[in-house]
């Protein structure tokens, strides 16, 4: 039995982990949720599943959802703080990170920290700091599982070859709703075509950078930490079907895949359950489904996001940290129809450009160095 917390169960990867976890109650104990502003179905959520304790993170929710559990035998805290200490809870054994962007960097360290597994959804935690949070789960014997599909495919791909040296891995890529697209015409997608993926439904910020490719730009640098590779150990191949999920290369030239239907619950289940396999009902993948199986080179030149990220794992350092937060304030900005889709790349690269670069970061250097790579690209859109 192992006793969950989830950050971010409101969402996309958060509210499918719960299924999960609801499909196996004889495997999972879920102990915490938390969760940013959606009060509603965080109560609705502790209503049903009845755990230990509950986060909201805004803090002028905290008495909506405390009174509506009054008789349930559940603690309600509200605040960022409190979610640094709810990951630290003697009852949880394992803290999933679904929660997204920047803000997942505090209370994973504070899980990994307290000796807490980690099963890893929030790939923003590991493009800014990967150094960092890699070498604290080595530090405290702590496992980061990976629920990001790619990353979970490598995962499965290495069990019982972990003696073996990786020669190269390849993240397959969709290509996102943009593929084939040129730069003229990505100037003039809207919101509305970009928040529509054609193989996953994601939460807004992952599905616009999908568009972007910038989702795999992020992925890219976070299989560098997981699976400690050398840049150059990192390919990308664009597969539409989204049916291979990500491939690893052995020194004997010899590849291995992990094929499915493109489903978040299995990755979400094999981090939570490893080193089980737990029995599913999700739909079965066929061949006769998908009689063609196509592979494409990215295009970076158009897509210039995917550019940009392979440029700041380059540089190392601060450099990610940067690109991520210039993507998150672009992101929101694009969603609030403040910039166009291209302008994004703007932005990134402007502050890649401009914030001050430091080799060898500590946490207090990525915190101020996500303030100012925000700033900086928060005082650009306004002049847009
Ligand atoms: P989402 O927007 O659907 O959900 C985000 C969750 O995080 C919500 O519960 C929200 O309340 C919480 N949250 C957001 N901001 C917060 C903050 N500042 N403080 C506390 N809580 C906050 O997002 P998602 O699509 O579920 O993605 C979550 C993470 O998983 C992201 O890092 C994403 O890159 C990664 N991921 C998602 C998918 C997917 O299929 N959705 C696939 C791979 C990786
Ligand atoms: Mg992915």
């Amino acid at each position: 039995m192992k006793r969950i917390a989830i950050l971010g169960s409101t969402g996309s990867i958060g509210t499918q982990a719960l299924d999960v976890i609801k499909a196996n109650p004889e495997n999972f104990e879920l102990e915490v949720i938390t969760a940013h502003s959606n009060a509603n179905l965080l109560i609705q959520q502790a209503l049903e599943f009845k755990p230990n304790a509950v986060v909201i993170a805004r803090e002028d929710l905290y008495e909506q959802v405390r009174d509506a559990l009054q008789q349930e035998d559940v603690k309600v805290y509200a605040g960022t703080n409190a979610l640094c200490s709810v990951v630290e809870m003697g009852t949880v054994d394992m803290v999933l990170t679904a929660m997204v962007g920047y803000a997942g960097l505090q209370p994973t360290i504070r899980a990994i920290k307290a000796g807490k597994q980690i099963a890893l959804a929030n790939k923003e935690t590991l493009v800014v700091a990967g150094q960092l949070v890699t070498g604290l789960a080595k530090e405290y014997g702590v496992n980061i599982y990976p629920v990001d599909s790619e990353h979970s495919a490598i995962f499965q791909c290495l069990a019982g070859e972990f003696h073996n040296p990786i020669e190269k891995i390849i993240l397959t890529a969709s290509g996102g709703p943009f593929r084939g697209r040129t730069t003229e015409e990505l100037a003039q997608v809207t919101k509305a075509q970009a928040l529509k993926h054609p193989n996953w439904e994601m939460g807004a910020k992952i599905t616009i950078d999908s568009a972007s490719l910038m989702n795999k730009g992020l992925e890219v640098i976070e299989a560098k930490w997981l699976f400690g590779l050398r840049n150059e150990q990192i390919e990308v191949v664009v597969h539409p079907q989204s049916i291979i999920h990500s491939l690893v290369q052995f020194e004997d030239g010899s590849i291995k895949a992990q094929l499915g239907l493109p489903d978040m619950k299995l990755p979400i289940q094999y981090a939570l359950g490893y080193p089980q396999r737990l029995k599913s009902d999700f739909p079965r993948f066929s061949f006769m489904d998908y009689p063609q199986l196509t592979f494409e080179q990215p295009d970076l030149k158009t897509f210039q996001n995917l550019q940009l990220a392979f440029n700041a794992m380059e540089k190392g350092g601060n450099m990610p940290c940067i690109l991520n937060a210039a993507n998150e304030v672009a992101v929101s900005a694009f969603l609030r129809d403040e910039v166009g889709f291209l302008q994004m790349s703007d932005v990134i690269e402007s502050c890649l450009a401009k914030v001050a670069y430091i080799a060898n970061p500590s946490y207090e250097d990525y915190v101020s160095t996500d303030k100012e790579a925000r700033r900086r690209a928060a005082e650009l859109i306004s002049k847009y």
